[in-house]
């Protein structure tokens, strides 16, 4: 089975179903970046993110991602300050993220003395717990660097669980080479419904560890990753998470394009002539040999996922976000 689908079949029943151990998936998004020290190294297929304390009130935000830079700046809820003096970013940048942040509703700004001034419309809320990597890798016969990925999760665990999905048979020898802290599910995807062959042993997001860079043979390079590093890197795969979701696909203009149903939910990337859902982005288009003209299937993603998940595609924050911004 090709990756995508299996990815896609695996996200709709986790969302359906929530994991089949651990806390509730409240957020689950697919391609999500990890490393700590380096940019994008690491790309988990899918992570679940858990509610915390304040979700409710990150449902009320913004439906968006908030800018992370934005979030981690010295801009408050008190005085308004100077954007560019407060955001962590070169100044055209700092502008950029700030009107972005204005724009999701998070950040009121105005302008004093000729600079542009911001600070937060509301405070910053406490919203997930356990952060849950699963990688997918449905036929362990063609592994391809799927041990050296796993151990870069267990060396830096900045998740707190990691989990290898597949629809393979599990042997001995496989079970050997996964690190042991790293869950094993088995997926029919076509159920689709999970086995729990090893469970996921929980990692350590609050202590310090060592983010694998390289590895040559007997060697490792490593950079450290402390704990502000990590706690700045979950918010920030949170909040990408939150902001992005899984159903990241438009579905394509061909006569062959069906939005199919799985585990409950509908809209997603069907294909007649592949016979298996398709990744439209890397797929489609006329130099597919099933490709015939024809219009693209209806499906509304967005509204598939406001029903199926706690996700608000139009939260509270809005309303105020657009009277600031007439004002602006
Ligand atoms: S372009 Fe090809 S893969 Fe995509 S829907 Fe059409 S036939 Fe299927």
């Amino acid at each position: 089975m090709r990756e995508y689908d299996f990815e896609l079949r695996l996200a709709a029943l986790l969302e359906r179903d929530g994991l089949p151990t651990g806390p509730e998936a409240g957020i689950l998004a697919r391609q999500l970046g990890t490393s700590v020290t380096g940019a994008g190294e690491r790309i988990l297929d899918l992570v679940a993110v858990s509610p915390g304390p304040d979700f409710d009130t990150r449902l009320d935000l913004a439906a968006e991602t908030i800018p992370p830079l934005v979030v981690e700046s010295d801009l408050g809820v008190g005085t308004a300050r100077s954007v560019t003096q407060s955001i962590d970013a070169p100044p055209a940048a700092a502008r950029r993220v700030a009107e972005r942040a204005a724009e999701v509703g998070f950040l009121e700004l105005s302008r004093e003395q000729g600079r542009l001034v911001g600070r937060q419309a509301a405070r910053y809320p406490d919203w997930f717990d356990e952060l849950v990597g699963i990688e997918n890798k449905p036929d362990l016969g063609t592994p391809g660097d799927l041990a050296s990925q796993l151990r870069r999760d267990v060396s830096l665990q900045v998740l707190d669980r990691v989990i290898l999905a597949t629809a393979s048979h599990v042997t001995r020898a496989h079970r050997h080479r996964i690190p042991d802290p790293v869950g094993i599910w088995r997926v029919d995807p076509e159920e689709p419904e999970i086995e729990v062959v090893r469970e996921a042993k929980s990692l350590e997001p609050n202590r310090p560890s060592f983010e694998i860079r390289a590895e040559h043979p007997g060697q490792f390079d490593v950079a450290f990753a402390g704990t502000a590093q990590k706690a700045r890197q979950r918010r920030r795969i949170a909040e990408r998470a939150y902001g992005k979701g899984w159903r990241t696909y438009e579905l394509p203009a061909c006569a062959n394009a069906r939005a199919t149903s799985v585990a409950g939910t509908d809209g997603l990337p069907g294909c007649a002539w592949a016979d298996r859902l398709v990744e439209p982005a890397a797929e489609c288009g006329v130099d597919c040999p099933g490709y015939e003209a024809g219009a693209a299937p209806e499906a509304d993603r967005t509204a598939e996922r406001a029903r199926r998940t706690p996700w608000r595609p139009d939260p509270a924050g809005p309303a105020r976000r657009q009277s600031f911004l007439d004002r602006f």
